[in-house]
């Protein structure tokens, strides 16, 4: 893996920028695939089915209409539609097209809400385990990640205790992320009903609540922040995007409904960076959200055996603790008990000298 490596004349904010971990490891898994290597990528959190067929027909029929410009900056009015419609179909959240943006990824738009709103001193309240991007996007503004680690019994979950320990006068932001990853923890609507009466009492502090993958769960129900938590509403960023619930990943579309103040700050972020999410991924995200769902419940049952495989397969390692995930498509997998100790087959690859283990 070549090293992290920072030329001086880039600037100081970018000298405390660690590279997305992940993608440097898919990276990596690319290259020895192309060599002839035969890799199992397991970095990046990204379904291996293919978008579904009448979403990439809608898309090429789309560049076939023309759809090949720029278009307003917070997505076509009919995208915008097809969300507001999602919002209020699957969440129960009503939101004007004012309220709405849509953006390159999930991703740019917790990025950007960050970038609007943070100033140097302020606190983003990150739970653990987390989304490896979270700390550095908040680093990357100047501001200060706040991790809250999770008590033993938590389920990898925040409780309103650990987050009024964690909030003070900083404090700017809290990031929700349910399902979560990489743990696969999933809130109900009493927990997040309990984390806000926590925040009830800190007005300045704003929620992103990062729904990704709210279609891949297992057991329980998805509820969202401002959905059990309306008199919050106000101060929430619904993120989602297509990415996870429709494997389109590569199609860089994501979307989130909020404040009219806070969209409005968005779309000016975005108008001078990158003028408007891609058109033909608008039009594939119109065709995903407008389509028939069917497909997702059943690419959650088949998640869903992989998972009950892996468990079972990791858990004949008595070394390794693992908790079954009710949501997501990550295994947070314990191996401190493994730190420092090597399996027989690796011992007699370090005998031979031969490192790393192919034998
Ligand atoms: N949020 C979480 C928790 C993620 O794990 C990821 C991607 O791995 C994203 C957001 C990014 O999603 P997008 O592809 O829409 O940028």
């Amino acid at each position: 893996m070549p090293a992290h490596v920072i030329h001086d004349q880039l600037s100081t904010r970018l000298r405390a920028l660690q590279p997305s971990v992940t993608l440097v490891i898919s990276q990596l898994a690319r290259k020895l695939t192309a060599e002839g290597r035969d890799i199992i990528n397991m970095s990046s959190g990204e379904l291996d089915f293919d978008t579904h067929e009448p979403i990439v027909r809608s898309a090429i029929a789309a560049l076939h209409d023309g759809q090949t410009r720029y278009t307003d900056v917070g997505g076509t009015p009919a995208l915008k539609a097809a969300i507001i419609a999602k919002f209020k179909r699957e969440n129960q959240l009503t939101f004007t097209p004012r309220q709405i943006i849509a953006s390159t990824g999930a991703k740019q738009i917790i990025f950007n809400a960050l970038l609007a709103t943070l100033e140097p001193e302020d606190e983003v309240t990150i739970p653990a385990p987390y989304w490896v991007s979270y700390p550095e996007m908040v680093r990357l503004t100047g501001a200060v990640p706040r991790y809250v680690e999770p008590g033993d019994q938590d389920d990898f979950k925040l409780t309103p205790a650990r987050l009024e320990a964690a909030l003070n006068a900083n404090s700017r932001w809290l990031l929700i992320n349910s399902p979560g990853n990489p743990s696969g923890a999933l809130y109900n609507a009493q927990e997040l009903r309990a984390l806000g009466e926590v925040l009830a009492t800190y007005p300045r502090v704003l929620v992103i609540s990062d729904d990704i993958y709210e279609h891949i769960v297992y057991e329980g129900a998805f509820v969202s922040f401002a959905t059990a938590v309306p008199s919050l509403a106000a101060r929430t960023l619904t993120v989602n995007g297509v990415s996870k619930a429709y494997a389109m990943t590569g199609w860089r579309l994501g979307y989130a409904g909020g404040p009219e103040w806070l969209i409005d700050g968005l779309s000016l972020l975005q108008s001078q960076s990158t003028s408007c999410p891609s058109a033909i991924g608008q039009a594939g995200a119109l065709a995903a959200l407008n389509g028939p769902q069917a497909l997702l419940p059943e690419w959650c049952g088949r998640l869903r055996q992989r998972r009950d495989v892996a468990l079972s397969l990791l858990r004949q390692a008595p070394e390794l603790k693992v908790a079954t995930p009710p949501a997501a498509f990550y295994l947070f997998v314990d191996c401190r008990d493994l730190i420092g100790k090597r399996s027989r087959q690796a011992k007699q690859c370090m005998m031979t000298w031969r490192w790393p283990p192919i034998c």
